[in-house]
C-alpha cells in the first residue's frame, strides 16, 4: 500500500482536479491520500466522491502558513473536523490575508507595468479549472509575462529580493532573472 499525504489541487497551486487526483492515485497504487491545498479545503467537496469511485481512502488535510522561531514556514494539518467553526474562521482569515498580499503585490507591480491596476485585478476572473494563483494568471492575461511558469518564477524572485522587474533601459530582464533563480 502506498500513501501520498501532500497533494495539491486546482484549489491552490496545482493543475490537477480532485477527480484527476483520485484517478492518478489509483493508477499509482496509492490507497490513502490527502490533498493539502494552501489555505483551502475546497477540493474535499469533490474529492470525497472521486475517492469513493476509485476505492481510495483519504484523510482531510490543509497546508497553512505559520511562524516558527521567527521564520516563515508551511505546516501540514491533518484529520481535523472540517465543520469546526474555529477552523473555518481560521481558514477564512488565512484566505483574506493571502488575498491582501496578492493585492499589495499587484499594486507594487503596477508601478512597473501601467497595464496592471488593482481595480482591473479585482474585476478579473480566470477559469478555476486551470488551477494556480489569480495574480499570476492576471499578469499573464495582461501580457506582462508570456507564460504562467515565467510569471510565477519572476514574481516569486521579485518578492524575495524586492527589486524592479525592469533593466535600466526599460527592457524586461525576465530571462536573466530566471537564470539567476
Ligand atoms: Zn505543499
Amino acid at each position: 500500500m502506498f500513501a501520498d499525504l501532500h497533494i495539491h489541487s486546482i484549489f491552490s497551486d496545482s493543475t490537477r482536479s480532485p477527480e484527476n487526483i483520485a484517478v492518478v492515485a489509483k493508477n499509482q497504487n496509492v490507497s490513502l491520500l490527502s490533498v493539502c491545498d494552501h489555505g483551502s479545503i475546497a477540493s474535499y467537496e469533490r474529492l470525497a466522491d472521486a475517492c469513493k469511485k476509485s476505492g481510495i481512502s483519504y484523510v482531510i488535510g490543509i497546508e497553512m502558513g505559520a511562524m516558527m522561531n521567527g521564520q516563515d514556514c508551511h505546516m501540514l494539518v491533518y484529520n481535523f473536523d472540517k465543520d469546526n467553526q474555529n477552523m473555518l474562521d481560521f481558514i477564512r482569515r488565512e484566505k483574506e490575508k493571502s488575498d491582501k498580499e496578492c493585492e499589495a503585490m499587484i499594486v507594487k507591480m503596477s508601478r512597473d507595468y501601467p497595464g496592471l491596476s488593482l481595480s482591473d485585478y479585482l474585476a478579473y476572473n480566470y477559469p478555476r479549472e486551470s488551477g494556480g494563483w489569480k495574480y499570476i494568471h492576471y499578469a499573464v492575461a495582461r501580457n506582462v509575462f508570456k507564460t504562467y511558469e515565467e510569471a510565477g518564477a519572476i514574481i516569486r524572485w521579485r518578492l524575495t529580493v524586492g527589486v524592479s522587474l525592469h533593466l535600466p533601459d526599460g527592457k524586461r530582464c525576465g530571462g536573466k532573472k530566471l537564470a539567476r533563480i
